[in-house]
């Protein structure tokens, strides 16, 4: 029997891992994807890793995010947006303005892409700690234990952290059942970012820097609604500009077949037409990730949620923890939300007579 059994092996659960394992405890993480990170996902070229889920920190004012950072190593750069920028209205008019749009604070990027926080703890963890392509499909509860059912295997712990949006914990079995009070409540929590998409484009150099543009754009007609410049520091011969979807998952559902060519012809309409003809065109959809959304977050929100932290009812609370971003008891939603999240379920765990320290998960030792 496992000490504790981490369900997903995002950033919230490998975070919550690390720091179990090092007190001492037998840890076991289930992931279902085939990799580590959840929504931290990269693509990588020959130059290096782009990010298609997270890519912004704000480390003046995230401060476990920062520590963690500092702690691996990782090398962190500002968000291109030095140029002009374009705005293009409701009617596809673009207007290039000769001034950049700063962040304020600057949003930061990571070396090596966003995954490599989620890396950092993975790399901690004792070797077939983590099992992929593995999904948690119920749980037992039990007099001292908790049973964890997978397709392939039933496991056993004396406690489970669940680190998943709350709308995912929901999917999961629960024998005896929730009360159905519990599960609307976790039904009503959105999960940050589940219902966007993000698009890659990825050419031999930033075309749109010989016009004098920082490659930033906001549009009211989409299908993009903001871009930015994603080229890697230091990456000869290839530049990148990421998007954000402004079409909402249902139009982008409906426009499927059609999307990347909206994609190609809205950038050469913002950056000129070069723009348009970009080396590779990834488009990833996080509403169709079933790992991240379900159908409740295709809807856009009106801004980011009040997140709160949860927990699960009796006799549950004693044994099951929620530790995804969306129950962190602040910053819930972001990769701060991750780690601060880890952190709770650390000192819940450590109240619970669970041997973890309550303090220090996020502090990347
Ligand atoms: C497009 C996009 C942009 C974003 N931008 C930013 C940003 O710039 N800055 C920022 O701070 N945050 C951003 N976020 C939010 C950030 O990604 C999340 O806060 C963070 O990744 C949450 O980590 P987590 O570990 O809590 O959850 P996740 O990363 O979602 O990890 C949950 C894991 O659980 C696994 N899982 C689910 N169900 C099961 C099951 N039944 N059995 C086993 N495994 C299961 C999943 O596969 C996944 O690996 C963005 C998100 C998206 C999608």
């Amino acid at each position: 029997m496992h000490d504790l059994i981490v369900v997903g092996a995002g950033l919230a659960g490998l975070a919550l891992a690390a720091r179990a394992q090092e007190a001492g405890q037998d840890v076991a993480v289930i992931e279902a994807r085939s990799r580590i990170g959840g929504r931290s996902l990269v693509h990588r070229t020959a130059s290096g890793c782009y990010d298609l889920g997270p890519a912004w920190i704000w480390p003046a004012m995230q401060p476990r995010v920062a520590r963690a950072a500092a702690a691996l190593g990782l090398r962190l750069y500002r968000q291109a947006d030095e140029g002009g920028f374009v705005f293009q209205d409701s009617d596809g008019t673009a207007q290039r303005l000769p001034h950049g749009f700063t962040q304020e604070p600057p949003s930061m990027r990571i070396e090596g892409g966003i995954a490599a926080l989620a890396e950092g703890f993975a790399a901690r963890l004792a070797p077939g700690t983590i099992r992929l392509g593995t999904r948690v499909e119920r749980l037992v509860l039990e007099s001292d234990a908790v049973g964890v059912e997978t397709g392939a295997a039933a496991l056993r712990a004396r406690r489970v952290a669940l680190a998943l949006p709350p709308r995912l914990a929901a999917t999961i079995g629960f024998a005896p059942a929730l009360p159905a009070a519990s599960l609307r409540q976790f039904e009503a929590v959105p999960t940050w970012m589940a219902g966007h998409a993000k698009a890659l484009a990825i050419y031999d150099a930033p075309v749109w820097r010989a016009s004098g543009l920082s490659g930033g754009a906001f549009s009211r007609c989409g299908p993009l609604g903001e871009i930015h410049d994603a080229s890697l520091p230091g990456a000869a011969g290839e530049a990148a500009l990421f998007g954000f979807f402004a079409w909402p998952a249902a139009m982008r559902a409906a426009r499927r077949a059609r999307l990347e060519d909206a994609v190609r012809a809205q950038l050469a309409s913002l950056f000129g037409p070069a723009a348009g003809s970009p080396r590779a065109l990834l488009i990833q959809d996080w509403s169709t990730d079933e790992l991240t959304a379900t159908p409740a977050d295709a809807p856009p929100l009106a801004g980011h949620p009040a997140y709160a932290p949860l927990a699960l009812p009796a006799p549950w609370r004693d044994r099951v923890l929620l530790s995804g971003s969306e129950s962190a008891p602040e910053f819930g939603g972001y990769l701060e939300g991750a780690l601060a999240a880890a952190e709770a379920a650390a000192a819940m765990n450590a109240q619970h007579g669970g041997g973890l320290p309550a303090a220090g998960v996020a502090a990347g030792r």
